[in-house]
């Protein structure tokens, strides 16, 4: 059963992100929760910022995480297989340790200034939409995949709970940064397991040290245990000023003023 949606890796992740980037959009077409900040040159950078990363992962690593998870589940190598109980239970652990581990990479990203260099382009956007999902600099994402591979020659995950987790951890990000409106109660509810748009705009916020809370990307969970969870922003949702020091809307919208920012002198 696996090999066959193994075999449908790349259809799998083009349909996740679709299906997922549709539902969003409609999502926030429908419950718009800022006003927009949908100007073409800004979504066109983060197209391109997307298809760049796509063409730096295929040309910078030698091996994807996916791929080398193949190799690795078929040598058994790693802590996972160690454990033991069946292949259900280790595949539902390794996506909450990749979880663990993600997390634990954002607030590196953060509080390394060599890392944040990069990652300051994600939190550059003064806007917050669905397209900011996908806003990430070539080089967060090649130190991401790097960081991925590591994990999985330590961990040795199997190929379908890393196809898994890639796939969550990409719709995660897209609704994540929904512009859309949930109902307090189901955001409260959602938010004891899972991260929810109003929980992960906090972390967007330029007001006080509001970016460094809520890291989380996939479940809620890290943020509650490390202490680094935050409830309510201090000004409204609507209100809250996005983006970071020093770069205004305008630099922030343009694709080449993002590419060369981790080289760039404050
Ligand atoms: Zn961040
Ligand atoms: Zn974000």
């Amino acid at each position: 059963m696996f090999e066959t949606f193994l075999q449908l890796e790349p259809e799998l992740r083009l349909a996740a992100f679709g299906g997922t980037i549709g539902m969003i959009l409609l999502w926030e077409f429908l419950a718009t929760k800022r006003s927009s900040e949908l100007t073409f040159k800004r979504t066109l950078t983060h197209f391109l910022l997307m298809i760049v990363n796509s063409f730096a992962l295929r040309f910078v690593m030698p091996i994807l995480a996916f791929e080398l998870a193949l190799h690795v589940e078929a040598r058994e190598m790693g802590l996972l297989p160690l454990i033991p109980a069946p292949e259900f239970v280790i595949f539902f652990i390794s996506l909450v340790v990749l979880d663990l581990a993600i997390y634990t990479q954002h607030v590196m990203f953060h509080k390394i200034p060599f890392f944040w260099r990069f990652h300051r382009v994600h939190h550059a956007d003064t806007g917050f939409d669905v397209t900011t999902g996908f806003r990430f600099h070539p080089g967060e994402i090649v130190f991401s995949m790097i960081y991925k591979v590591a994990l999985v020659l330590l961990l040795g995950p199997s190929a379908a709970a890393v196809l898994v987790f890639e796939i969550l951890l990409s719709s995660a990000s897209l609704f994540t940064h929904a512009n859309a409106d949930m109902p307090r109660r189901l955001d409260s509810l959602l938010r004891l397991v899972i991260v929810t748009p109003d929980m992960h705009r906090i972390h967007h916020s330029r007001q006080g040290d509001e970016a460094l809370t809520n890291f989380g990307f996939n479940l809620s969970l890290w943020d509650r245990i490390f202490g680094t969870y935050h409830r309510d922003p201090s000004l409204p949702h609507a209100d809250m000023l996005i983006g970071t020091e020093n770069i205004s809307a305008q630099q922030a919208a343009s694709f080449g003023t993002m590419l060369i920012l981790p080289i760039h002198k404050d």
